[in-house]
């Protein structure tokens, strides 16, 4: 039996465990996808091969260690410096990114988006900005503090404090704000400003109305959740898991239904 894992803390909300082994199971695969509890990301490689795992996805807060424990790090991981998803061949650990794919399957549905604006500057910012650009998305950046931001330079960037607001295609809250609070991801009026006259509002956060999306609502700005997006990075880890021996819609059609249970 083929043995997969999440790594991250904390991992017990994950939806993974459940929408993988969904399609194991429906798909007679000799195979099983468990979740682990890491706190120190350092010891990722030596975990993943003491568990004789042969692949695995990263979720907060170790994306940026797992790109450093991997032997190699193909495609798009490669340019940001995050990993999500890793599997080993030929005894070496292989790294990429699938969260900035599955953003755009998630949002496919909205049309003529030229620009955005990208609320938080973590490791879900970098993956989207970097990958909206390749979209020629004009992209800019507001993120409550200054210091993560060096790493936007070829976009342009804001704190609270240096912000003018101005029109966005698309706002996207990539913020941990409203995860496990009631916060939102900036100052409430600048936020019904921006909703005012954005076409689109998405958020990361999934599982449930965050105090970002439900302003969204109020103003009638058509949303996202971060729910699909999780559908869609996982439907593309597990491809690469089970080398692409489905296509996109088949994996997808057996994952999703672990998130209607
Ligand atoms: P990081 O920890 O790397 O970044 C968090 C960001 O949120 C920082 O920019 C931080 O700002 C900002 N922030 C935190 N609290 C607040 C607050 N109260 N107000 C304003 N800004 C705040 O996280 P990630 O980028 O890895 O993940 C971000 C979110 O996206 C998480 O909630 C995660 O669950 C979700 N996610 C969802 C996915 C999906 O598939 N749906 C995939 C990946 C992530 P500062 O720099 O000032 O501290």
């Amino acid at each position: 039996m083929k043995l997969f894992a999440i790594f991250g803390n904390p991992v017990s909300h994950s939806k993974s465990p459940l929408m993988h082994n969904m399609l194991f199971k429906n798909l007679n695969i000799n195979a099983c996808y468990t979740r682990v509890k890491l706190e120190d990301g350092t010891k990722l490689k030596e975990k993943f091969l003491a568990l004789g795992l042969s692949g695995a996805n990263i979720t907060v807060p170790h994306k940026e260690e797992a790109f450093l424990a991997c032997d190699e790090v193909v495609g798009f991981a490669k340019q940001i410096g995050v990993v999500n998803t890793m599997i080993i061949r030929n005894g070496k650990l292989i790294g990429y990114n699938t969260d900035a794919d599955g953003f755009i399957y998630a949002i496919k549905d909205f049309k003529n988006i030229k620009s955005a604006l990208i609320l938080g500057a973590g490791g879900t910012a970098k993956a989207l900005a970097s990958r909206l650009k390749i979209d020629n998305i004009k992209v800019d950046v507001l993120n409550r503090s200054g210091s993560k931001l060096s790493y936007f330079s070829e976009f342009d960037t804001y704190t609270w404090e240096s912000f003018k607001p101005k029109t966005y295609d698309i706002i996207i809250n990539t913020t941990s704000a409203g995860l496990n609070d009631d916060a939102l991801p900036a100052d409430k009026n600048l936020l019904k400003n921006l909703l005012n006259s954005a076409k689109y509002a998405t958020d990361a956060i999934y599982g449930k109305v965050t105090p970002f999306l439900k302003l969204a609502y109020e103003n009638g700005t058509p949303t996202k959740d971060g729910l699909d997006m999780l559908l869609a990075q996982g439907v593309l880890a597990n491809m690469l898991f089970c080398n692409n021996a489905h296509s996109y819609e088949t994996t997808k059609e057996h994952m999703q239904k672990a998130l209607e249970l």
